[in-house]
C-alpha cells in the first residue's frame, strides 16, 4: 500500500482546515470499485468544502470533491473491470465518502455510470455535477410536456456552472433562451453559448408579486430566494420552473397564486441522490445534446493545487462557466 495525492479535510478548533497532501491508501473507506481518478472539477458545493463556509463535510478526515471521472482499476463488483472509463458524482462524496480531488477513489459500483463513447473523461468533469444537474433539470421540464413551441425558457445564475451549461444544451434544444445574469459584461460569452436574449438579474431580485406579467414558458433557476419567487410569478399559464440551487439563498419568498392561479409547476432537482436509471439517461442525453464545442467555451482548466484557492472564488460568483480539475 502507498500513498496518494489528495487534498485532505481536517476537522480544527474553529471550523476546518484544507490542504494538497499525500494520503494513506490504507485509509480509503470501503467499496468494491478503485478507480485511478483522472478529472474532477470544481461546483459551488466544493468551494463550500474546501473553503469550510459551509458544513459540506461530514467524516474527518475527508477528502474533498464531490465527483470524478477516471479508469477502473480494480473491481469485485460484476458490473466493473479494470480498464471501464466511469464517472461519478454525489452518494455523499466528499461529504461522507471520501471523495474526487485525488489520484485514488473507492467507491460502491452501484455508484458508477459508464461513460457513453463520445464523452471523454475530461468532458464528463467539464460537465461535473454541474451539468448533469443542468441536464436533470431539462429533462424535468421535458417530462411536464414543456417544447420550444411552449414559449421562451429563462436560466437563473446563466453565467455560472449550472446556468452555462443548461443555456448551451436548452438553446441546442431548440429553445428561445433568456438569460439571467449580475454579469452583464458577459452578455457575449452568455450569447455566445446559445442566449437569444440576456437581462440583468435585478430585475428579478425585489420581492415577488403573487402574480406578474407572463414572461417565459419555463425554466432553470440554480439561484433560489427572491430569484425563484420572481420567476415563478412570472412564469406563463401551465408553466414549470426547475429548482435546482440556491446561490442566492434557500429561502422562497412566494405565494400559492403561481400555482393556483396559472398552474405553474415547481419540480425539484436533486443531483445527489437521483436513482440511476436517471443518471444514465441524463449523461446520454449530455453525448447528444450538449454542443462540444459550446462546451470547450465554458470550460477553464485547473491543477489540483489551485483548488482551493479557486474554491474562494466560486462562492464570490467570479468563476464563469465550468472548473476541470487536472488530477493525473
Ligand atoms: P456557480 O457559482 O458556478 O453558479 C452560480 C451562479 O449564480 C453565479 O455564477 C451567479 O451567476 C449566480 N449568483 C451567485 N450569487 C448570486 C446572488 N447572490 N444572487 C443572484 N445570483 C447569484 O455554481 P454552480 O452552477 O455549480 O451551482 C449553482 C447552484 O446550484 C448552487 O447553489 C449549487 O449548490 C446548486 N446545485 C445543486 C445541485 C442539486 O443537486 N440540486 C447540484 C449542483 C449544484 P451570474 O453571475 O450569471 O448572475
Amino acid at each position: 500500500m502507498g500513498t496518494f495525492k489528495a487534498i485532505r479535510i481536517d476537522k480544527a478548533e474553529k471550523g476546518t482546515t484544507a490542504a494538497l497532501t499525500q494520503f494513506d491508501e490504507a485509509e480509503l473507506m470501503e467499496g468494491d470499485v478503485t478507480v485511478a481518478v483522472e478529472w474532477s472539477t470544481l461546483n459551488y458545493k466544493d468551494g463550500l468544502a474546501v473553503t469550510g463556509k459551509a458544513p459540506v463535510v461530514r467524516r474527518f478526515p475527508m477528502i474533498a470533491g464531490i465527483d470524478f471521472a477516471g479508469t477502473v482499476e480494480q473491481s469485485s463488483h460484476p458490473e466493473w473491470k479494470a480498464g471501464d472509463k466511469v464517472v461519478c458524482n454525489g452518494w455523499g462524496m466528499g461529504e461522507t465518502h471520501l471523495g474526487a480531488y485525488a489520484e485514488k477513489a473507492r467507491v460502491k459500483g452501484d455508484w458508477l455510470v459508464r461513460l457513453p463513447d463520445d464523452i471523454s473523461t475530461r468532458d464528463a468533469m467539464a460537465i461535473g455535477t454541474a451539468g448533469y444537474t443542468a441536464m436533470l433539470s431539462v429533462l424535468a421540464l421535458e417530462k411536464h410536456g414543456l417544447t420550444p413551441a411552449s414559449g421562451p425558457v429563462v436560466v437563473t445564475g446563466a453565467a455560472g456552472g449550472v446556468g452555462s451549461v443548461a443555456t448551451a444544451v436548452l438553446s441546442k434544444l431548440g429553445y428561445h433562451v433568456i438569460a439571467s445574469t449580475g454579469r452583464i459584461s458577459e452578455a457575449d460569452y452568455l450569447k455566445g453559448i446559445g442566449a437569444a436574449e440576456v437581462i440583468d438579474r435585478a430585475e428579478l431580485a425585489g420581492p415577488a408579486k403573487p402574480l406578474a406579467k407572463e414572461r417565459w414558458a419555463g425554466g432553470v433557476d440554480s439561484v433560489g430566494s427572491t430569484t425563484l419567487a420572481n420567476l415563478l410569478s412570472m412564469t406563463k399559464y401551465g408553466g414549470a420552473i426547475a429548482a435546482c440551487g440556491l446561490a442566492a439563498g434557500m429561502d422562497l419568498p412566494s405565494s400559492v397564486a403561481p400555482f393556483i392561479l396559472r398552474g405553474v409547476c415547481l419540480l425539484g432537482i436533486d443531483s445527489v441522490m437521483c436513482p440511476l436509471p436517471q443518471r444514465k439517461l441524463a449523461w446520454n442525453r449530455l453525448a447528444s445534446d450538449l454542443d462540444k464545442g459550446k462546451l470547450a467555451d465554458i470550460t477553464q482548466e485547473i491543477t489540483l493545487d489551485q483548488v482551493i484557492g479557486t474554491g474562494e472564488q466560486i462562492l464570490a460568483g467570479q468563476v464563469r462557466g465550468r472548473i476541470v480539475v487536472k488530477i493525473l
